[in-house]
This record gives structure tokens, C-alpha cells and sequence, in this order.
């Protein structure tokens, strides 16, 4: 089997260094990173599509946006320094797709317990997980998914389109099939984008796998032409009676905070918590968690690497020793800590086993920039985008453009 690429492939032919630092996990590979995309971005609209050997075409960020080492505008800045708007205005608008899902997601946080529900019951298509399925380049993605925690845009979307239209099988296994080992696994980006793929996002629209596609766009040393000859013109299993999910929930809570002699929770959600508004406070004790979620061996590797650098990164900035442990609740009953002030974690894992914590009270804070932008995620994304290339250009957003939390 041919794989699309492997962690420290991705970028080798097309910007990286060659180096194996890719998936950076840390913010300065992340910074690194995001400096040598600069130099190619302007070419973005036009390769990103394309589905080559390495997947120089794109960025391999996602994790280190996905967990906050580095901001979504912050990443969406870096190319106006070598480009003009217009020229690198696809890159920037598929980074808002992101902000769009979640703030999309956080105003409609039903649709995640839907989804929870709906994967409770569901097992199979172990073959088509496993890379034994009937179609050689789906196989394919299912072994570069299980085997780097990665897949290039093009093939999620190929794949997932298959799994619903083709193979028949429920998008909730599918999109768990991706939590299980995406390491830029998110709730509202993956959620999101099986339901479009299903047809359930927006009403009346699939997204489908065809042949010719395919062949346009994946390089031909990765296309494995067995049983190519069903996508050639597969049909889409419409849903019935999808509506549009309503807004449930308006607004976010604002917290007062303490100045300082706080517990300072850090945890995977958001793992650059001083460049929020915690950065100017000062915590008296710091403690780094990563409660029990289940994850791939790829997963907890990336994560772990990712924590050992924020505990330097946060040490140095607060003056503070910080405690890295297991469990939150453990450390927070043996140490006599009754609270925790943190960034409050979107839709997902986390903020449901946070609403379940009886023991602990947590004071927690929603970015500046993150209940700005969920604001204009009521309708569709590209009155979100119309709405937001507005407040760029008139310098409102980002908030602290060329500051202190920004790259450049
Ligand atoms: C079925 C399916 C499931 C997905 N699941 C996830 C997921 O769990 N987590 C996740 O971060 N993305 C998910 N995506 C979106 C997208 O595929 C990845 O963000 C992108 O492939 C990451 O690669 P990159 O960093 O090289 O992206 P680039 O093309 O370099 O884009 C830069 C950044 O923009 C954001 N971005 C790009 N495209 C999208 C998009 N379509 N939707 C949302 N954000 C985008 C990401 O943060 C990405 O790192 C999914 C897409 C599909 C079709």
C-alpha cells in the first residue's frame, strides 16, 4: 500500500525543511512551520486541491491550530506579510472555516449530543478501517489516517463520501473513525464536515466521491486504481426531512476573575493560555492535565510532547512552577484546591466532563476572539466571511494585530 505521506513527510517536497518536525507540536515547530508556509502560500488557491506525496500543497498545521499552539489569526495574518489580500485569501478563509464551525457548533451545542447519541449503538465496517475494503485508494487513506493521524482536505472529503454514498454506513462511524486517530480531531471541524458530506449540514447539498475527480487530483504515484470503477458515477443517498439546526444557545457566560494566588488550569484545549487575557494575571499555582480521554497511541504521543513543551513555555512566563499530573480531580483533592480558573473548553469531551465535576468549582474564560467571531456563525459561513473580511479591512479584527500575542 502506498501512504499519501508520514508524519515528518508532510511539506518535505514542497516548503519543509526536510527535517522530521512536522505535525509540529510545540508553538516554536508551529511558529517554524507556519514561517516557511509563508514563502508558498501564494500559491495555495491554486495547488490546494491537489493531493501529492508529502502534502507540500498545504500547510499540516491543523494540530497545532486545533490545540492553540498557535491562533487562528494569528496563522491567518502570516502570509500579508509577503502577499496581498486577495492573493492568499483562500488560505485565510479555509482557516476561518474553522472558527465558523466552532462558533457554529457553540450556538447549537444539541448537535454534538446528537451526534454522541448517535455513535452510542453503532459498531462494523471493521474492513473498510483497516484498509481491506474494496476500493484501493480508500484503503489507502484509511492506513495514512490509522498510521500518521493525518489526511490531506481532499481525501477526508473523498473518503467520508464514500463511507456515507458508497459503502452505505452510518457518518457517525465514519466521523468516529476519524476522532479515534485524527490528531487534529475536533468536535465541531469534524463533526460539521461529515454532516455536509451526508447531506444533514445544509439541506439538499452532498459532497460526492466520483472517479474523475479522484483522478484529477490525487498525484499518480498514490492512485491505486482497484475497484475505482464504482465511484464512476455514484449516486447520493439523500437524507429526508433534514432542517436546518436551530441556535440554542446565545450567549456565553462572562466570569469575573481573580488577580491573582489562583490555580491555573491548563489543559489541551487550549495550550497558549498567556497570550488570552490569563497572560496579565498572576496565578499562584499552574497545573497541566491531560484527563482521560481515549486516544491512539499517535494521539497521546503528539499531546504529551505538546504538554512537555507548555510547562516550560508557561514556567518562564508566569515565574511559576507548574505541576504536571494525570487527573485534575486527583491532584485537586490531595492538594486541597476547591477551584480553577482556565480557558473554557468549546463543545466536546472536555466541556461534558467538565459539566459532570461535582468537587471542584471552575471559573472559566471564553477568548475575546472567539465570542466575537461565534457572533457572526448564525447563518451560513459565507455571510460569516463577509461579515468578518468587513471587520479586517476596517482593522477591527484581528483585536491585536502586529501586538504582542501576534507572529507578525
Ligand atoms: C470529513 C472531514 C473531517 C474533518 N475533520 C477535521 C477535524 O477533526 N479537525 C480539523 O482541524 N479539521 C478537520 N477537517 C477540515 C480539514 O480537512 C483539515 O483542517 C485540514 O485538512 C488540515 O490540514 P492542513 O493543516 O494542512 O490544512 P490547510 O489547508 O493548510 O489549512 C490551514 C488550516 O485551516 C483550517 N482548515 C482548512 N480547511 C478546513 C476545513 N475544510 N474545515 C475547517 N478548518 C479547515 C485548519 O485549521 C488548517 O490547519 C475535516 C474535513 C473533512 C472533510
Amino acid at each position: 500500500m502506498v501512504f499519501l505521506g508520514r508524519i515528518g513527510d508532510c511539506g518535505d517536497e514542497g516548503w519543509g525543511d526536510g527535517g522530521g518536525m512536522n505535525f509540529a507540536a510545540t508553538r516554536e515547530e508551529a511558529l517554524d512551520q507556519l514561517e516557511s508556509f509563508v514563502g508558498v502560500s501564494g500559491r495555495y488557491g491554486r495547488d490546494r486541491n491537489q493531493v501529492v506525496p508529502g502534502h507540500g500543497n498545504v500547510s499540516c498545521l491543523s494540530a497545532a491550530i486545533r490545540h492553540r499552539l498557535v491562533t487562528e489569526w494569528e496563522v491567518a495574518e502570516a502570509p500579508l506579510v509577503r502577499y496581498a489580500a486577495s492573493t492568499v485569501e483562500k488560505f485565510r478563509q479555509e482557516v476561518y472555516w474553522r472558527c465558523y464551525w466552532k462558533g457554529w457548533l457553540s450556538l447549537r451545542p444539541q448537535v454534538w449530543d446528537e451526534y454522541l447519541g448517535g455513535i452510542k449503538e453503532l459498531e462494523g465496517a471493521g474492513a473498510i478501517r483497516e484498509g481491506r475494503g474494496p476500493v484501493g485508494v480508500m484503503n489507502g487513506f484509511a492506513d495514512e489516517l490509522r498510521e500518521t493521524g493525518y489526511l490531506h482536505n481532499h481525501a477526508r472529503m473523498w473518503f467520508a463520501a464514500y463511507w456515507v454514498h458508497v459503502a452505505s454506513l452510518p457518518w457517525e462511524l465514519g466521523a468516529k473513525f476519524f476522532e479515534d486517530h485524527l490528531l487534529d480531531f475536533d468536535p465541531a471541524s469534524n463533526v460539521c464536515s461529515w454532516r455536509w458530506v451526508a447531506g444533514l449540514q445544509t439541506p439538499g447539498k452532498t459532497y460526492l466521491p466520483r472517479r474523475g475527480n479522484i483522478e484529477k487530483y490525487l498525484h499518480p504515484d498514490l492512485l491505486d486504481s482497484g475497484g475505482l470503477e464504482v465511484l464512476e458515477s455514484p449516486v447520493a443517498l439523500m437524507p429526508e426531512g433534514v432542517k436546518r439546526a436551530e441556535v440554542t444557545r446565545v450567549d456565553l457566560p462572562e466570569n469575573e476573575l481573580p488577580k491573582e494566588g489562583f490555580v491555573l488550569w491548563i489543559h489541551e484545549e487550549d495550550l497558549n493560555p498567556e497570550s488570552s487575557v490569563l497572560g496579565g494575571l498572576k496565578p499562584g499555582r499552574i497545573v497541566v492535565t491531560e484527563d482521560g480521554l481515549e486516544r491512539s497511541a499517535l494521539q497521546r504521543e503528539w499531546l504529551g510532547r505538546a504538554l512537555d513543551e507548555v510547562v516550560r513555555r508557561v514556567e518562564k512566563h508566569y515565574g511559576v512552577r507548574v505541576e504536571r499530573v494525570g487527573s485534575l480531580i486527583e491532584w485537586a483533592e490531595e492538594n486541597g484546591v476547591k477551584g480553577v480558573v482556565g480557558m473554557r473548553p468549546e463543545v466536546g469531551y472536555l466541556r461534558d466532563w467538565v459539566g459532570e465535576v461535582r468537587t471542584l468549582d471552575f471559573n472559566l474564560v471564553v477568548r475575546a476572539e472567539d465570542r466575537y467571531l461565534r457572533g457572526f456563525a448564525k447563518g451560513g459561513f459565507f455571510g460569516f466571511w463577509k461579515k468578518l473580511q468587513g471587520k479586517m479591512k476596517t482593522g477591527e479584527f484581528p483585536f491585536e494585530r502586529g501586538g504582542s500575542g501576534m507572529l507578525f
